[in-house]
């Protein structure tokens, strides 16, 4: 069996309420000691002085483009990316071509996802066939299938009365629900149907203050509502896209500076209680369109946890545990997944943070495909540093591990 041992990091896991500089001895896939730990000797080392040891970091948003768009990005690269970026696990979403509305492709995704992923892929199916939001898919099968969660992200299933039976068919299914937020209206729609249905809904990419007092709201009332906010309308507002930039074209759209205000302050009071990238990545030739025809959306699993270190932990003062929270049992809570942890006995999915590792945004060394990335030439501090995943180094320093390589 192999065995890694983590040495000297703060190991920090805010869920577990783990604080404390120590070691981390990983056998097999699995924690097998934290803390005060007893080597034998043969494990491989890694020097984790500096470091900030987490559970591994989850992305519940993000787009892997296969089948029918690997021009853009595919499992292998989208997977290379998020270990490069500190994630262990990615949630996929279903706006794959053709979109991901039936048993057969859940599982053909799933069979990719075991020869080529880096990382775990968790997919999620659409809410409707087609996405295009006439007829309900079948939750029941998609589930078996192992879709982790529904959602029709890129668009709102406008018709309510759908919208309702869905949500009826996503409770018998066990499935929780990821919906497209396309402004307070649908919010509202959404948590008086998650009432009526006593079910969970989760609000991607959530963007305007609106929309986040409205989930403080339900929050408060117990429902299972949940947030969430990508990096980019954490740190950006509308005032920083360079006129015709399609980089900074994205859906929702960066917004004013005060409806990021609230959005920073609603991650804080754990209202929203996810941060994702929506990684979407997209050709050059797609981009270098006339901004009014380039499609919208910016990748960002490589630069995730160094935008939210800088802006927000160096920036803002925000606290690591909220930031690491919200990447690691908020994330896992919404799709009701075991969380990673620091525990023994835990899955071995890790990820190691220098948070005062200072860089500079080089998309062209990413390893996704794509390069439409808003924080081109940005100075960070903060990156991840080591993913790990079941046990597995997937990635160090910035480099990923093969597949096949010996452990
Ligand atoms: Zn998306």
């Amino acid at each position: 069996m192999s065995a890694l041992l983590i040495r000297g990091g703060r190991l920090f896991d805010p869920a577990s309420g783990v604080d404390a500089v120590g070691d981390l001895l990983i056998r097999g896939e699995h924690i097998a000691a934290v803390g005060e730990v007893e080597a034998r000797g043969d494990e491989e080392v890694i020097d984790a002085a500096g470091l900030l040891v987490a559970p591994g970091l989850m992305d519940i948003h993000v787009h892997l483009r296969e089948p029918g768009q690997e021009q853009k990005e595919t499992v292998a690269t989208g997977t290379r990316a998020a270990a490069a970026g500190g994630f262990a696990a990615v949630a996929c979403e279903p706006n794959t071509s053709p979109p991901r509305d039936t048993a057969e492709r859940v599982e053909e995704l799933l069979e990719i996802a075991r020869r080529e992923a880096v990382v775990r892929v968790l997919p999620k199916c659409a809410i409707t066939v087609g996405q295009r939001g006439e007829e309900l898919s079948d939750l029941a099968a998609l589930r078996a299938a192992g879709a982790a969660a529904a959602s029709d992200d890129g668009f709102a299933v406008a018709d309510a009365a759908l919208m309702r039976e869905a949500m009826a068919a996503a409770k018998r299914a066990g499935m929780p629900l990821t919906v497209h937020v396309d402004g307070p209206e649908m919010v509202e729609r959404d948590i008086g149907l998650a009432a009526e249905i006593d079910w969970q809904v989760h609000f991607s990419h959530v963007s305007l203050a609106d929309e986040v007092e409205l989930i403080a709201r339900a929050r408060q009332r117990g429902l299972r509502v949940s947030g969430e906010a990508t990096a980019h309308h954490l740190a950006l507002c509308r005032a920083d896209a360079p006129e015709g930039d399609a980089s900074f074209k994205m859906n929702p759209p960066l917004r004013s500076a005060r409806d990021r205000g609230v959005l920073r302050v609603g991650l804080s009071a754990g209202v929203i209680s996810v941060i994702a990238s929506d990684h979407a990545p997209h050709s050059a030739e797609e981009k270098a369109q006339p901004y009014e025809e380039a499609p919208p959306g910016a990748i960002g699993l490589e630069t995730t946890v160094g935008v939210v270190w800088t802006d927000l932990v160096h920036g803002e003062r925000a606290s690591p545990e909220t930031i690491v929270r919200a990447m690691t049992a908020g994330p896992a809570e919404v799709l009701a997944v075991e969380a990673p942890a620091l525990r023994a006995g835990a899955r071995a999915d890790v990820t190691a943070l220098d948070p005062e590792c200072e860089w500079t945004v080089e998309p062209e060394r990413f390893e996704s495909k794509a390069r439409n990335c808003p924080f081109a030439g940005r100075k960070l501090k903060g990156r991840a540093t080591v993913t790990i995943v079941g046990g597995r180094v997937a990635m160090r320093e910035g480099r990923i591990v093969e597949l096949g390589a010996a452990a």
